[in-house]
């Protein structure tokens, strides 16, 4: 890079490359705004003069507006809102509520805030903090996806999701409606002289729609391939808070088990080369030696395969109560069932727990009589 660009240069580029990818900076944030905004501008320019039409009605001007409007109030939440930072006066309480596994979580120090790590949580570089447990780094967030975010990012993901399609059914409707009202269907059958069938009018009706209309299809194919991405997205971070696990801790735990692997090939590449050294066949197998930090902790593993086994109206529920853990909503009177006034309990039981919990519960309510 020095070549081409020379010291100060490559000192500039290094700077730039530093303030975009390693601080805090709202760029993907203006991104965002700029891509939605002018998304929602073309399509009022180009569609709005069609609503109401055949198949839409006129209430889909003001519904299109507020759905925008609650995509970005999600987006400003899980921007602005505190990820779960770990200082002093609440360190406690997270290590109270997130116990060390000894596997992947061991009880050390943050080198950085000079404060104990609790289990699940992670120093984020870039925002310069430690973060209870932490998802990822958001860069079109500008935040840490962390603890006390993730059901609103979760809510960012699965809203914009819809709202692509939406958009791309609404646009359809608005250009079927158009078909209809100009008759085009019968105006292509009479001047090509083609019978009415799908075969034969479908090539045309296409043609007629991409010249007339191209905007409007290019909005489509866009809105349509990121909900596509959107739902993958959604799915796969749904996935992990269903079985109760962090990005992070993924990544953690496929690094542990190659680790784990890699051992277990070097003990056996030892074993056999000790029996090829003394030659004669002792005892026929090798010793098993543990290594202390080696030590398989019970209570985890039985713990993650739970979150296998449980079934998707388990997860389902799971899911609601992890958006709707606040006071004053009547999601809010089943989880004062499960007795957990604190909000960080929730995050740490999963949900075969969580209905096991209740189900003693109702029971007990049951055997007791109404209260
Ligand atoms: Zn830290
Ligand atoms: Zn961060």
């Amino acid at each position: 890079m020095g070549a081409v660009f020379g010291d100060r240069g490559t000192n500039c580029i290094l700077s730039v490359e530093y303030y975009c990818c390693d601080r805090p900076n709202p760029i993907l944030q203006i991104i965002y705004l700029a891509i939605i905004g002018a998304i929602y501008y073309i399509i009022a320019k180009t569609s709005f003069a069609y609503i109401p039409g055949y198949y839409l009605s006129g209430v889909h001007r003001y519904t299109s507006l507020l759905a925008v409007g609650i995509g970005i109030l999600l987006f400003v939440l899980t921007s602005f809102s505190d990820p779960g930072t770990i200082k002093a006066e609440n360190v406690s309480q997270y290590l109270s509520v997130y116990p060390y596994d000894n596997i992947i979580y061991t009880e050390k120090e943050c080198s950085t805030c000079k404060l104990p790590k609790p289990a699940r949580s992670k120093h984020c570089s870039i925002c310069n903090r430690c973060v209870a447990r932490f998802d990822h780094h958001c860069g079109w967030m500008n935040n840490c996806i962390g603890e006390r975010n993730t059901r609103y990012f979760l809510a960012f993901l699965l809203w914009h999701f819809l709202l692509c399609i939406y958009g791309t059914v609404a646009i359809g409707l608005v250009l079927a409606g158009r078909l209809k009202e100009l008759r085009v269907v019968y105006i292509l059958t009479v001047y090509y002289g083609v019978e009415n069938s799908f075969g034969s009018l479908a090539p045309h009706v296409v043609q007629w729609l991409l010249a007339s209309y191209n905007t409007q299809i290019l909005l489509m194919v866009f809105t349509a391939i990121v909900s596509l991405l959107l739902a993958g997205f959604f799915a796969y971070h749904a996935k992990l808070c269903l079985t109760n696990t962090t990005t992070n801790e993924t990544f953690k735990w496929q690094d542990y088990i190659s680790w784990q692997k890699k051992l277990r090939e070097a003990r056996a590449s030892t074993a056999a080369l000790k029996a090829s050294i003394s030659g004669i066949s002792n005892e026929g197998k090798p010793p098993e030696r543990k290594s202390p930090n080696f030590k398989m902790d019970d209570r985890f593993f039985s713990s993650q395969r739970l979150h296998l086994e449980h079934s998707p109206f388990y997860s389902f529920l799971m899911a609601v109560a992890l958006f709707f853990r606040k006071r004053g909503n009547p999601i809010h009177l089943i989880l004062q069932n499960v007795k957990m006034d604190d909000q960080f309990q929730l995050s740490k039981v999963g949900p075969r727990r969580l209905f096991r919990k209740m189900e003693t519960h109702t029971s007990y309510k049951n055997s007791i009589g109404d209260e």
